[in-house]
Protein backbone atom coordinates (compact mmCIF):
# COMPACT_ATOMS: atom_id res chain seq x y z
CA UNK A 1 0.00 0.00 0.00
CA UNK A 2 1.13 3.55 -1.06
CA UNK A 3 1.77 5.59 1.84
CA UNK A 4 -0.23 8.33 0.15
CA UNK A 5 -3.39 5.63 0.79
CA UNK A 6 -2.30 5.04 4.17
CA UNK A 7 -2.22 8.76 5.30
CA UNK A 8 -5.47 9.21 3.47
CA UNK A 9 -7.00 6.43 5.57
CA UNK A 10 -5.63 8.07 8.64
CA UNK A 11 -6.91 11.76 8.03
CA UNK A 12 -10.19 10.34 7.16
CA UNK A 13 -10.89 9.66 11.02
CA UNK A 14 -10.59 13.33 12.06
CA UNK A 15 -10.73 15.27 8.95
CA UNK A 16 -14.39 15.56 7.26
CA UNK A 17 -13.35 13.62 3.78
CA UNK A 18 -9.35 14.02 5.16
CA UNK A 19 -9.15 17.60 3.70
CA UNK A 20 -8.94 20.80 4.75
CA UNK A 21 -10.60 21.99 1.74
CA UNK A 22 -13.23 20.09 -0.84
CA UNK A 23 -11.41 20.08 -3.95
CA UNK A 24 -7.82 18.20 -2.62
CA UNK A 25 -9.85 15.22 -1.88
CA UNK A 26 -9.68 14.13 -5.52
CA UNK A 27 -13.46 13.58 -5.10
CA UNK A 28 -14.25 14.53 -9.15
CA UNK A 29 -10.98 12.40 -10.84
CA UNK A 30 -11.13 9.43 -7.89
CA UNK A 31 -8.33 8.34 -6.58
CA UNK A 32 -6.28 8.89 -3.66
CA UNK A 33 -5.04 12.52 -3.21
CA UNK A 34 -1.21 12.88 -3.17
CA UNK A 35 0.57 13.72 0.50
CA UNK A 36 3.20 16.50 -0.07
CA UNK A 37 6.32 16.34 1.42
CA UNK A 38 8.80 18.72 0.05
CA UNK A 39 8.74 21.11 -3.22
CA UNK A 40 11.42 22.96 -4.88
CA UNK A 41 10.76 24.99 -7.50
CA UNK A 42 8.31 23.71 -10.67
CA UNK A 43 8.97 19.94 -8.46
CA UNK A 44 6.87 18.24 -5.59
CA UNK A 45 7.71 14.77 -4.03
CA UNK A 46 4.33 12.95 -2.17
CA UNK A 47 4.65 11.01 -0.01
CA UNK A 48 6.30 7.88 -1.88
CA UNK A 49 9.09 10.06 -2.68
CA UNK A 50 7.22 10.44 -6.22
CA UNK A 51 8.23 13.64 -8.06
CA UNK A 52 5.74 15.43 -9.94
CA UNK A 53 5.53 18.53 -12.00
CA UNK A 54 3.57 20.63 -10.21
CA UNK A 55 0.62 22.60 -12.24
CA UNK A 56 -1.00 23.88 -9.39
CA UNK A 57 1.68 25.62 -7.61
CA UNK A 58 -0.94 25.85 -3.77
CA UNK A 59 -3.85 27.11 -6.55
CA UNK A 60 -1.87 30.24 -7.56
CA UNK A 61 0.05 31.99 -4.83
CA UNK A 62 3.68 30.08 -5.80
CA UNK A 63 4.41 32.10 -9.01
CA UNK A 64 8.35 32.00 -8.43
CA UNK A 65 7.65 27.76 -7.49
CA UNK A 66 8.11 26.04 -4.29
CA UNK A 67 10.54 27.63 -1.36
CA UNK A 68 12.27 30.17 -3.40
CA UNK A 69 15.20 31.11 -0.93
CA UNK A 70 14.93 35.00 -0.98
CA UNK A 71 10.84 34.29 0.03
CA UNK A 72 12.54 31.33 3.03
CA UNK A 73 14.82 33.70 4.54
CA UNK A 74 12.41 36.49 4.78
CA UNK A 75 9.99 34.59 6.73
CA UNK A 76 12.88 32.46 8.95
CA UNK A 77 14.47 36.22 9.28
CA UNK A 78 10.73 37.81 10.53
CA UNK A 79 9.28 35.15 12.48
CA UNK A 80 12.78 35.32 14.96
CA UNK A 81 12.02 39.36 15.60
CA UNK A 82 8.40 37.69 16.22
CA UNK A 83 5.19 36.30 15.39
CA UNK A 84 2.27 38.59 15.37
CA UNK A 85 1.62 41.53 17.53
CA UNK A 86 -1.61 42.21 16.93
CA UNK A 87 -0.49 45.95 16.25
CA UNK A 88 0.61 48.33 13.10
CA UNK A 89 3.95 47.64 11.80
CA UNK A 90 6.30 49.39 9.40
CA UNK A 91 5.71 46.54 6.90
CA UNK A 92 1.97 46.72 6.37
CA UNK A 93 2.55 50.27 5.65
CA UNK A 94 5.28 49.41 2.82
CA UNK A 95 2.81 46.59 1.33
CA UNK A 96 -0.02 49.12 1.13
CA UNK A 97 2.55 51.66 -0.80
CA UNK A 98 3.60 48.93 -2.91
CA UNK A 99 0.36 47.19 -3.57
CA UNK A 100 -1.55 50.67 -4.35
CA UNK A 101 1.81 51.56 -6.87
CA UNK A 102 1.32 48.56 -8.38
CA UNK A 103 -2.49 47.84 -9.01
CA UNK A 104 -4.21 50.86 -11.13
CA UNK A 105 -7.17 51.34 -9.21
CA UNK A 106 -5.81 50.66 -5.63
CA UNK A 107 -5.64 54.09 -3.37
CA UNK A 108 -6.39 52.50 -0.38
CA UNK A 109 -5.66 49.01 1.24
CA UNK A 110 -6.76 46.39 3.94
CA UNK A 111 -4.76 43.68 4.50
CA UNK A 112 -7.02 40.27 5.46
CA UNK A 113 -6.04 36.88 6.01
CA UNK A 114 -7.93 34.94 3.24
CA UNK A 115 -9.27 35.57 -0.01
CA UNK A 116 -13.24 34.73 1.20
CA UNK A 117 -12.47 37.68 3.96
CA UNK A 118 -11.40 40.02 1.40
CA UNK A 119 -14.46 39.59 -0.88
CA UNK A 120 -17.15 38.98 2.11
CA UNK A 121 -15.66 42.40 3.27
CA UNK A 122 -15.69 44.21 -0.16
CA UNK A 123 -19.43 43.25 -0.39
CA UNK A 124 -20.37 44.39 3.00
CA UNK A 125 -18.33 47.75 2.34
CA UNK A 126 -20.30 47.81 -0.94
CA UNK A 127 -23.43 47.78 0.65
CA UNK A 128 -22.85 50.14 3.63
CA UNK A 129 -21.57 52.88 1.06
CA UNK A 130 -24.11 52.46 -1.71
CA UNK A 131 -26.94 51.91 1.61
CA UNK A 132 -28.06 48.70 -1.14
CA UNK A 133 -28.28 45.00 -0.33
CA UNK A 134 -28.80 43.78 -4.06
CA UNK A 135 -25.07 42.14 -5.23
CA UNK A 136 -24.89 40.64 -9.09
CA UNK A 137 -22.32 37.94 -9.26
CA UNK A 138 -21.80 35.77 -12.38
CA UNK A 139 -22.52 32.08 -12.18
CA UNK A 140 -19.63 29.84 -12.14
CA UNK A 141 -17.30 32.50 -10.66
CA UNK A 142 -16.17 31.95 -7.09
CA UNK A 143 -15.53 34.06 -4.44
CA UNK A 144 -14.68 32.59 -1.70
CA UNK A 145 -17.42 30.59 0.91
CA UNK A 146 -18.99 34.07 2.82
CA UNK A 147 -23.22 33.45 2.47
CA UNK A 148 -23.73 35.88 -0.01
CA UNK A 149 -21.45 34.92 -2.55
CA UNK A 150 -22.11 30.89 -1.99
CA UNK A 151 -25.23 31.13 -4.71
CA UNK A 152 -25.81 29.87 -7.62
CA UNK A 153 -28.72 30.80 -10.50
CA UNK A 154 -32.02 29.95 -10.19
CA UNK A 155 -34.23 29.39 -13.48
CA UNK A 156 -35.65 32.17 -15.89
CA UNK A 157 -34.28 35.09 -16.79
CA UNK A 158 -33.55 37.43 -14.09
CA UNK A 159 -32.52 34.76 -11.57
CA UNK A 160 -32.48 35.49 -8.47
CA UNK A 161 -30.06 33.65 -6.43
CA UNK A 162 -30.56 30.01 -4.23
CA UNK A 163 -28.27 29.09 -1.81
CA UNK A 164 -25.29 26.67 -3.18
CA UNK A 165 -24.60 24.88 0.19
CA UNK A 166 -26.79 23.87 3.22
CA UNK A 167 -26.44 26.49 5.83
CA UNK A 168 -27.00 29.95 3.07
CA UNK A 169 -30.11 31.10 4.46
CA UNK A 170 -33.02 31.30 1.05
CA UNK A 171 -33.24 35.39 2.28
CA UNK A 172 -29.79 36.06 2.48
CA UNK A 173 -29.47 34.44 -1.13
CA UNK A 174 -32.13 36.05 -2.41
CA UNK A 175 -30.13 39.66 -2.45
CA UNK A 176 -27.82 38.23 -5.12
CA UNK A 177 -28.41 38.13 -8.75
CA UNK A 178 -27.20 35.38 -10.68
CA UNK A 179 -26.37 36.34 -14.24
CA UNK A 180 -24.08 34.58 -16.94
CA UNK A 181 -20.24 35.04 -17.50
CA UNK A 182 -20.34 36.99 -20.72
CA UNK A 183 -23.64 38.00 -21.10
CA UNK A 184 -23.38 41.03 -21.87
CA UNK A 185 -26.97 42.02 -22.82
CA UNK A 186 -28.37 40.53 -19.83
CA UNK A 187 -26.61 42.33 -17.52
CA UNK A 188 -27.65 45.65 -19.56
CA UNK A 189 -31.24 44.01 -19.09
CA UNK A 190 -31.30 43.79 -15.20
CA UNK A 191 -29.28 47.18 -15.06
CA UNK A 192 -32.02 48.95 -16.83
CA UNK A 193 -35.39 47.22 -14.76
CA UNK A 194 -33.25 47.54 -11.36
CA UNK A 195 -29.95 49.06 -11.23
CA UNK A 196 -30.54 51.96 -9.27
CA UNK A 197 -30.90 49.04 -6.10
CA UNK A 198 -27.82 47.26 -7.02
CA UNK A 199 -25.07 47.64 -4.34
CA UNK A 200 -22.19 46.21 -6.35
CA UNK A 201 -21.34 43.98 -9.15
CA UNK A 202 -18.58 40.88 -8.10
CA UNK A 203 -16.16 39.73 -10.86
CA UNK A 204 -13.46 37.48 -12.11
CA UNK A 205 -12.30 39.70 -14.63
CA UNK A 206 -10.26 36.35 -15.84
CA UNK A 207 -12.49 33.57 -14.90
CA UNK A 208 -10.40 30.69 -12.90
CA UNK A 209 -13.01 28.60 -11.15
CA UNK A 210 -14.89 27.04 -13.81
CA UNK A 211 -11.45 26.16 -15.36
CA UNK A 212 -10.41 29.15 -17.28
CA UNK A 213 -12.74 31.79 -19.04
CA UNK A 214 -11.58 34.61 -20.68
CA UNK A 215 -14.09 38.09 -20.74
CA UNK A 216 -15.45 38.79 -24.28
CA UNK A 217 -14.19 42.23 -25.73
CA UNK A 218 -16.65 44.70 -24.07
CA UNK A 219 -17.81 42.80 -21.02
CA UNK A 220 -15.93 44.73 -18.98
CA UNK A 221 -16.40 47.63 -20.30
CA UNK A 222 -19.81 47.07 -20.16
CA UNK A 223 -19.88 45.98 -16.41
CA UNK A 224 -17.84 49.63 -15.74
CA UNK A 225 -20.55 51.99 -17.54
CA UNK A 226 -23.49 50.37 -15.93
CA UNK A 227 -22.07 50.67 -12.58
CA UNK A 228 -21.16 54.03 -13.08
CA UNK A 229 -24.54 55.29 -14.50
CA UNK A 230 -26.09 53.47 -11.67
CA UNK A 231 -24.15 54.58 -8.52
CA UNK A 232 -23.30 50.57 -8.08
CA UNK A 233 -20.07 49.50 -6.69
CA UNK A 234 -17.53 47.81 -9.31
CA UNK A 235 -15.72 44.56 -7.90
CA UNK A 236 -13.05 42.92 -9.47
CA UNK A 237 -11.96 39.55 -7.60
CA UNK A 238 -8.99 39.30 -8.85
CA UNK A 239 -7.68 37.12 -6.12
CA UNK A 240 -6.48 34.60 -9.03
CA UNK A 241 -5.62 37.05 -11.37
CA UNK A 242 -3.62 39.77 -9.05
CA UNK A 243 -0.12 39.82 -10.24
CA UNK A 244 -0.04 36.76 -12.49
CA UNK A 245 -2.07 37.77 -15.60
CA UNK A 246 0.21 41.37 -15.47
CA UNK A 247 1.57 43.02 -12.67
CA UNK A 248 -1.49 45.26 -12.26
CA UNK A 249 -3.64 42.13 -12.58
CA UNK A 250 -6.46 41.81 -15.11
CA UNK A 251 -7.50 45.81 -14.52
CA UNK A 252 -4.13 46.45 -15.93
CA UNK A 253 -4.32 43.92 -18.91
CA UNK A 254 -7.68 45.25 -20.15
CA UNK A 255 -7.83 48.56 -19.19
CA UNK A 256 -10.99 48.67 -17.06
CA UNK A 257 -10.77 50.23 -13.41
CA UNK A 258 -13.27 48.52 -10.97
CA UNK A 259 -14.14 50.55 -7.72
CA UNK A 260 -12.83 47.67 -5.25
CA UNK A 261 -10.76 45.07 -5.68
CA UNK A 262 -9.81 41.76 -4.07
CA UNK A 263 -6.32 40.22 -3.96
CA UNK A 264 -4.98 36.93 -2.51
CA UNK A 265 -3.26 33.82 -3.36
CA UNK A 266 0.02 35.48 -5.38
CA UNK A 267 0.10 38.56 -2.80
CA UNK A 268 0.75 35.97 0.26
CA UNK A 269 4.10 34.13 -1.43
CA UNK A 270 2.36 30.97 -0.14
CA UNK A 271 1.35 32.16 3.16
CA UNK A 272 -2.02 33.56 4.40
CA UNK A 273 -2.50 36.86 3.17
CA UNK A 274 -5.16 38.82 1.04
CA UNK A 275 -6.54 42.17 0.15
CA UNK A 276 -9.11 44.42 -0.30
CA UNK A 277 -9.37 48.21 -1.39
CA UNK A 278 -9.56 50.98 -4.14
CA UNK A 279 -11.04 53.91 -4.06
CA UNK A 280 -10.00 56.08 -1.60
CA UNK A 281 -13.67 57.71 -0.49
CA UNK A 282 -15.09 54.27 -0.33
CA UNK A 283 -12.35 53.03 2.14
CA UNK A 284 -13.24 55.30 4.01
CA UNK A 285 -16.26 54.02 5.24
CA UNK A 286 -14.35 51.30 6.73
CA UNK A 287 -14.00 51.27 10.92
CA UNK A 288 -12.27 53.35 12.53
CA UNK A 289 -13.35 55.96 9.78
CA UNK A 290 -16.22 55.24 8.97
CA UNK A 291 -19.55 52.83 10.12
CA UNK A 292 -18.74 50.11 8.11
CA UNK A 293 -17.14 46.73 10.49
CA UNK A 294 -13.70 44.86 9.58
CA UNK A 295 -11.22 43.43 11.86
CA UNK A 296 -8.90 40.35 12.12
CA UNK A 297 -6.50 39.62 14.72
CA UNK A 298 -3.83 38.08 12.19
CA UNK A 299 -4.62 40.73 9.71
CA UNK A 300 -1.20 42.08 7.76
CA UNK A 301 0.68 38.96 10.11
CA UNK A 302 4.17 40.37 9.88
CA UNK A 303 5.76 36.77 8.49
CA UNK A 304 3.08 36.60 5.78
CA UNK A 305 3.58 40.34 4.58
CA UNK A 306 7.11 40.05 4.77
CA UNK A 307 7.04 36.72 2.30
CA UNK A 308 4.65 38.84 0.24
CA UNK A 309 6.82 41.64 -0.17
CA UNK A 310 9.63 39.22 -1.24
CA UNK A 311 7.89 37.86 -3.58
CA UNK A 312 6.38 40.91 -5.21
CA UNK A 313 10.17 42.31 -5.59
CA UNK A 314 10.24 39.70 -7.92
CA UNK A 315 7.43 40.24 -10.01
CA UNK A 316 8.68 43.61 -10.89
CA UNK A 317 11.37 42.88 -12.62
CA UNK A 318 11.35 44.12 -16.50
CA UNK A 319 10.31 41.13 -18.73
CA UNK A 320 8.83 38.50 -15.79
CA UNK A 321 5.37 38.24 -16.95
CA UNK A 322 6.41 38.17 -20.35
CA UNK A 323 8.47 35.54 -19.74
CA UNK A 324 5.95 33.55 -17.45
CA UNK A 325 3.65 34.22 -20.23
CA UNK A 326 5.64 32.77 -22.99
CA UNK A 327 6.36 29.72 -20.59
CA UNK A 328 2.67 29.03 -20.56
CA UNK A 329 1.66 29.92 -24.02
CA UNK A 330 4.42 27.07 -25.11
CA UNK A 331 2.76 25.15 -22.70
CA UNK A 332 -0.67 24.93 -23.88
CA UNK A 333 0.64 24.79 -27.59
CA UNK A 334 2.40 21.89 -26.73
CA UNK A 335 -0.45 20.08 -25.29
CA UNK A 336 -2.99 21.06 -28.04
CA UNK A 337 -0.73 19.73 -30.89
CA UNK A 338 -0.50 16.88 -29.02
CA UNK A 339 -4.31 16.75 -28.79
CA UNK A 340 -4.16 17.32 -32.28
CA UNK A 341 -2.14 14.72 -33.36
CA UNK A 342 -3.79 11.81 -31.14
CA UNK A 343 -7.07 12.79 -32.93
CA UNK A 344 -8.98 14.16 -29.75
CA UNK A 345 -11.18 17.12 -29.39
CA UNK A 346 -9.46 19.21 -27.44
CA UNK A 347 -8.50 22.91 -27.25
CA UNK A 348 -6.82 25.20 -24.62
CA UNK A 349 -5.56 28.98 -23.62
CA UNK A 350 -3.29 30.62 -21.25
CA UNK A 351 -4.17 34.35 -19.95
CA UNK A 352 -0.28 35.25 -18.77
CA UNK A 353 0.36 32.62 -16.23
CA UNK A 354 -3.02 31.09 -16.39
CA UNK A 355 -4.14 28.63 -18.72
CA UNK A 356 -7.22 26.24 -19.21
CA UNK A 357 -7.10 22.82 -21.11
CA UNK A 358 -10.91 21.54 -22.46
CA UNK A 359 -11.94 18.65 -23.64
CA UNK A 360 -14.07 20.23 -26.16
CA UNK A 361 -13.64 21.51 -29.85
CA UNK A 362 -14.03 25.57 -28.97
CA UNK A 363 -12.73 27.22 -26.08
CA UNK A 364 -15.54 27.92 -23.47
CA UNK A 365 -17.04 31.41 -22.68
CA UNK A 366 -19.43 30.72 -20.19
CA UNK A 367 -20.43 28.49 -16.92
CA UNK A 368 -22.81 26.25 -19.38
CA UNK A 369 -20.30 25.71 -22.40
CA UNK A 370 -17.88 24.46 -19.51
CA UNK A 371 -19.92 22.17 -18.30
CA UNK A 372 -20.54 20.83 -21.78
CA UNK A 373 -17.07 19.51 -21.99
CA UNK A 374 -16.19 15.64 -21.87
CA UNK A 375 -15.81 15.51 -18.34
CA UNK A 376 -15.14 11.50 -18.32
CA UNK A 377 -12.05 11.65 -20.90
CA UNK A 378 -10.50 14.70 -18.92
CA UNK A 379 -10.45 12.24 -15.41
CA UNK A 380 -8.65 9.43 -17.42
CA UNK A 381 -5.80 12.18 -18.72
CA UNK A 382 -5.66 13.37 -15.30
CA UNK A 383 -4.79 10.06 -14.46
CA UNK A 384 -2.46 9.40 -16.87
CA UNK A 385 -1.01 12.62 -16.06
CA UNK A 386 -0.37 11.90 -12.38
CA UNK A 387 1.12 8.60 -13.37
CA UNK A 388 3.63 10.14 -15.45
CA UNK A 389 4.46 12.59 -12.96
CA UNK A 390 2.43 15.64 -14.01
CA UNK A 391 0.70 16.76 -10.97
CA UNK A 392 -2.78 18.92 -12.89
CA UNK A 393 -5.67 20.23 -10.74
CA UNK A 394 -7.81 17.30 -10.19
CA UNK A 395 -11.05 18.60 -11.24
CA UNK A 396 -12.18 19.48 -14.92
CA UNK A 397 -13.36 22.88 -13.78
CA UNK A 398 -9.76 24.45 -12.60
CA UNK A 399 -7.91 27.00 -14.04
CA UNK A 400 -4.06 25.60 -14.28
CA UNK A 401 -0.98 27.46 -12.79
CA UNK A 402 2.68 27.93 -14.19
CA UNK A 403 5.59 29.59 -12.24
CA UNK A 404 8.85 31.58 -12.99
CA UNK A 405 10.33 27.96 -11.97
CA UNK A 406 9.45 25.93 -14.76
CA UNK A 407 12.27 25.47 -17.56
CA UNK A 408 11.52 24.57 -20.89
CA UNK A 409 12.44 21.17 -19.92
CA UNK A 410 9.55 20.64 -17.96
CA UNK A 411 7.65 21.74 -20.29
CA UNK A 412 8.89 19.28 -22.86
CA UNK A 413 8.58 16.56 -20.36
CA UNK A 414 5.10 17.41 -19.97
CA UNK A 415 3.95 17.65 -23.29
CA UNK A 416 5.68 14.06 -24.21
CA UNK A 417 3.65 12.89 -21.16
CA UNK A 418 0.25 14.50 -22.53
CA UNK A 419 1.23 13.03 -25.87
CA UNK A 420 1.56 9.47 -24.69
CA UNK A 421 -2.06 9.85 -22.25
CA UNK A 422 -4.07 11.14 -25.62
CA UNK A 423 -2.67 8.16 -27.41
CA UNK A 424 -4.17 6.13 -24.85
CA UNK A 425 -7.50 8.14 -24.95
CA UNK A 426 -7.54 8.13 -28.68
C1 LIG B 1 -9.23 31.40 -4.19
C2 LIG B 1 -10.23 32.44 -4.50
C3 LIG B 1 -10.98 33.07 -3.49
C4 LIG B 1 -10.96 32.61 -2.06
O1 LIG B 1 -9.73 32.82 -1.46
P1 LIG B 1 -9.37 31.95 -0.14
O2 LIG B 1 -8.04 32.48 0.25
O3 LIG B 1 -9.36 30.53 -0.59
O4 LIG B 1 -10.43 32.23 0.86
C5 LIG B 1 -11.81 34.11 -3.85
N1 LIG B 1 -11.89 34.53 -5.12
C6 LIG B 1 -11.19 33.94 -6.11
C7 LIG B 1 -11.32 34.47 -7.51
C8 LIG B 1 -10.35 32.88 -5.84
O5 LIG B 1 -9.70 32.28 -6.84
Amino acid sequence: MSRNDTLFARSQTHIPGGVNSPVRAFRSVGGTPRFFERGVGAHVWDADGKRYIDYIGSWGPLILGHAHPDIVEAVCATARSGMSYGAPTEREAEMAETLCRLVPSLEMVRLTSSGTEATMSTVRLARGFTGRNRIVKFEGCYHGHSDSLLVKAGSGMLTFGHPDSAGVPAELAAHTLVLQYNDIEGVKRVFAEMGDTIAAIIVEPVVGNMNLVAPEPGFLETLREVCTKHGSVLIFDEVMTGFRVALGGAQALYGVKPDLSTFGKVVGGGMPLAVFGGRADIMKHLAPLGPVYQAGTLSGNPVAVAAGLAQLKHLEKPGFHAALTATTRALVDGVVAAAKGAGITFSGQSVGGMFGFYFSAAIPKSYPEVMSADRERFNRFFHHMLDAGIYLAPSAFEAGFVSAAHTEQDVAETVAAARKAFATLA
